[in-house]
């Protein structure tokens, strides 16, 4: 709670980075604390490019192992669109006007039930990152659904709105929700933007693959850090939020990981990484 009180109260910087982590590259386990920040940086959180793999990543999130902790980082400093606004006020009203046309005009196809209902075997789905569980009721009933949620308020929310549907909710840290099953015992892993925000993307990748049986499918959706978009909006681009985006992934790198914590890339082809989207989606399989 000090932490939570010194974000907003207007502490002295110094005492209130003093709370943060410091990260290795995520990737590789190097240290590039003496390595120039990126540009991209912003205020006192800064994004590194690793020297040795080029993976670009948060160095000093604030510690979510206390989620009250992290909550109040979110609160306070991860409103990208107060950001946007107050730094750009032009174009933030044209970017928001223009979404709200886009989503009024287009219905857009949901990109994780396609991808479910073509590769998930029936059996047991996991959501890391679950929410209000909203991405799970609407999943067939061949499919048994648990869910890792880390807040508690939403964890419970979600429990009560699977309850008719017997679903099960884990009110944890990713990793850890994602280590108390036993090995194969799901048909199917969801992280649909979430790896961005993991400290440990590779510890859950491996856990992932460890709890899918031989066959199994893991859908993973992430921004893509060499998307035009990026290019062209520098620090505006939507993929920058601090202290929320902890992993920058590239294709080279998500597939790279992937392949590292054991699975096969089963989807990831130029639509699934299409240039002009600010996202990518990656089906990948356990073999
Ligand atoms: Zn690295």
């Amino acid at each position: 709670m000090a932490i939570a009180e010194s974000a907003s109260g207007g502490t002295p910087e110094s005492d209130v980075t003093a709370s943060l982590l410091h990260r290795d590259c995520p990737k590789c386990g190097t240290d590039n604390a003496d390595a120039p920040a990126l540009e991209y940086s912003w205020e006192h959180w800064v994004l590194r490019g690793c020297g040795r793999c080029d993976f670009v990543y948060l160095e000093n999130p604030p510690d979510y192992a206390d989620f009250a902790v992290a909550f109040a980082w979110e609160r306070n400093h991860g409103d990208r669109s107060k950001r946007m606004k107050a730094e750009y006020p032009v174009s933030h009203a044209v970017s928001k006007s223009w979404r709200k046309f886009y989503r009024a005009a287009v219905k857009k196809p949901d990109k994780l039930a396609n991808r479910i209902n073509k590769w998930v075997p029936p059996g047991v789905v996991i959501d890391v990152g679950c929410g209000n569980a909203d991405r799970l009721l609407v999943l067939p009933d061949h499919y048994e659904t648990c869910g890792i949620e880390i807040s508690e308020g939403l964890a419970s929310e979600a429990r009560e709105l699977l309850a008719a549907r017997n679903g099960s909710i884990i009110n944890a840290p990713a990793v850890e929700g994602l280590a108390s099953f036993p090995s194969g015992k799901a048909t199917g892993v969801l992280m649909r933007s979430f790896l961005e925000h993991e400290h440990k993307p590779i510890e859950l990748l491996t856990q992932a693959e460890r709890v899918l049986q031989p066959g199994g499918i893991a859908i993973i959706k992430v921004p893509n850090f060499a998307s035009i978009n990026r290019r062209v909006m520098g620090s505006r681009w939507c993929g920058f939020r601090f202290p929320g985006h902890v992993n920058h992934f590239t294709p080279a790198s998500l597939r790279a990981m992937v392949a590292d914590a054991g699975f096969t890339i089963a989807s990831f082809n130029a639509l699934d990484r299409f240039f002009l989207s600010d996202n990518m989606w990656m089906v990948a399989r356990k073999d």
